[in-house]
């Protein structure tokens, strides 16, 4: 989990200075015809970058969480009925915070 963290953060480094690239590009761009086709390519792959970083920051606060809760012994816990998550469910969600039954009750919830 740590490495997936450490990657996580990488992530947001790589995104955020590849989103100050693109605002820096498309404030260069400005004075030009607003119509021009590589602003408008611009301004969607800012939108991207934009939901991306959002999706990895929101990933991180997941994978801190799970962290606290390794340090309060209550990691692999489910946080709504109190039962274990299995071991295969942790494997492959290592933030999951509910088993893989109340998940599945709340399907609108990933984790
Ligand atoms: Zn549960």
């Amino acid at each position: 989990m740590t490495a997936e963290r450490d990657s996580t953060v990488s992530l947001i480094e790589a995104l955020s200075s590849r989103l100050r690239s693109v605002i820096d590009a498309t404030a260069d761009s400005s004075s030009d015809d607003e119509h021009d086709p590589e602003g408008t390519t611009l301004a969607v792959e800012r939108g991207q970058l934009v939901a991306q970083l959002d999706r990895s920051r929101v990933r991180l606060d997941e994978l801190d969480a799970a962290f606290g809760r390794l340090d309060h012994g209550t990691y692999g816990r489910c946080e709504r009925c109190g039962g274990p998550i299995g071991p295969e469910r942790l494997d492959a969600l290592p933030a999951a915070r509910l088993c893989i039954s109340c998940a599945a009750r709340d399907s609108a919830r990933r984790w």
